[in-house]
Formats: structure tokens, sequence, C-alpha cells
């Protein structure tokens, strides 16, 4: 685990033959108001908890969870984190908070044959991604939490309910899945998934002013080039149609 910014830390996802999402913690500290971002991969909240708590960050601060998405790599040890720190919210977009709470796993595992796969090898029962959503997040909104402010963007087309969080005086954007560094985008084949939706959702991106970029796996970037993101949709836009 690591500081990035000022109240932005970084613990890199540990994928095994699923990738394990990376997680973030934002806020100021000593506001005693952090957010976790993205838990990971079902087994990976020893791991994720332990970072934290060696980057000598009290797990009694934390105070909610926000999914950039629902895809099993972010939400699935949800609940082991949440076993840890047991008051901390759950905050989702709106379009993924229903089938959440109403136990409606597509979006979750995103293809059938996925599903099967992975419920055989975590040994996964049906229902076990239902999760009660505190706040339903939406596009335009600013969250003023741990002393900072981060706007809620909806950026659909990975799936439904994406949302990017973006700190307009750090310049910082965690996108979940939407962008990568190198130029790569999130899939867009998945349940829920639009393609002409994820294109809209990169040119959104592009209008931003970001020095950094914190995505969902795979590197992160502390420099990113002027109008990259832009560039990253110009190149993709041939097959978002
Ligand atoms: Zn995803
Ligand atoms: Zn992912």
């Amino acid at each position: 685990m690591s500081q990035i910014a000022e109240g932005v830390y970084f613990i890199e996802g540990q994928d095994e033959f699923i990738p394990d999402s990376h997680t973030y913690v934002v806020g100021r500290p000593g506001s005693q108001d952090l957010s976790l971002i993205d838990p990971g991969l079902m087994g990976k909240g020893k791991y994720k908890m332990e970072s934290i708590e060696n980057m000598g960050i009290d797990p009694k601060d934390i105070t909610r969870i926000i999914m950039t998405h629902t895809h099993l790599d972010h939400i699935g040890c949800c609940a082991e984190i949440r076993e840890q720190i047991r008051w901390a919210e759950l905050w989702v977009h709106d379009t993924e908070a229903g089938p959440l709470e109403e136990g409606d796993e597509r979006t979750v595992y995103g293809m059938e044959m996925f599903q099967s796969m992975c419920m055989m090898q975590y040994n996964l029962k049906p229902g076990a991604f239902t999760f009660y959503v505190d706040r339903r997040l939406e596009g335009g909104e600013n969250l003023d939490i741990g002393g900072m402010t981060w706007e809620v963007l909806h950026i659909p087309g990975h799936s439904p309910g994406s949302i990017g969080l973006y700190s307009r005086l750090e310049k910082v954007l965690i996108p979940g899945d939407v962008v990568y560094a190198d130029y790569a985008i999130g899939r867009f084949d998945m349940h829920g998934a639009n393609g002409p939706e994820l294109g809209n959702s990169l040119l959104q991106l592009a209008k931003l002013d970001v020095n950094i970029l914190l995505p969902g796996h795979n590197r992160i970037v502390k420099e990113l080039p002027s109008g990259y993101i832009a560039e990253t949709a110009r190149r993709w836009a041939p097959y978002l149609t």
C-alpha cells in the first residue's frame, strides 16, 4: 500500500486466475471519515485490511465503502471487509443498487459461464452478493467526504452503474474499469454492458483535467499526458459503435 497524493492511498490488487481489483482509500488523514473504494476479489479481505493498517490507518476511521461498480472482482471480498468494519456504509450507483439489494447477480458475474465456474471454484452460494445499499449515488453529485470533494461521474458502458470519482482539486480520477493505462479500456461484452455508452463515457472523462489516473487494474499513472483519455476514446471509437 502506498500514498499517491494527500488523502489518496493505493492497495494493489493481487490477481489470481481471476483479477483482484485495486483498492483505494480516500480522505484526509485525521478526518476520521475515510472511504474505501472497491474491496476486491473473494479471499482478499484480510490482505487489503492488513495493508491498510500497515499504512498506519485506523480501520475505525473508515466510514464507508464506495463501489465503482459491482463486478465480482471488485465486490467479492466486500462481506469479508465489512466483518472488520461493520459500521461502514455501502454506497453504490442507483442503477446497480437495486439488483444488489434484490439478489440479482447478473451484473456481479457478468456472464453465465463465468458464474458457474466461479461459484464452483470459490464455493459461492446463490445470493452471496446481496447487500443493503445505504446510499444510491447519481452522476453529477459532489461528495464532501473525508475533508475532500469528490465528484461522482456516471460512466456506464463497462457496466450499467459504473461511476468514476474525480477530485478536481487534486486532478485525481478513479474510473473503475472504464479506462486503464496504456490506452486500454474495460470490456463491454458482459451483462448490462454497452459499447456506444462506453464511448460516450470516455468522451465525458476526456473533458476532465486529470493528472493521476487510478484504474481498477494494471498500472496506475501519476503524470498522465494531457489528452490521454481523448486519445484513448479516439482509438476505440471504431469498436464502440
Ligand atoms: Zn468490471
Ligand atoms: Zn475489474
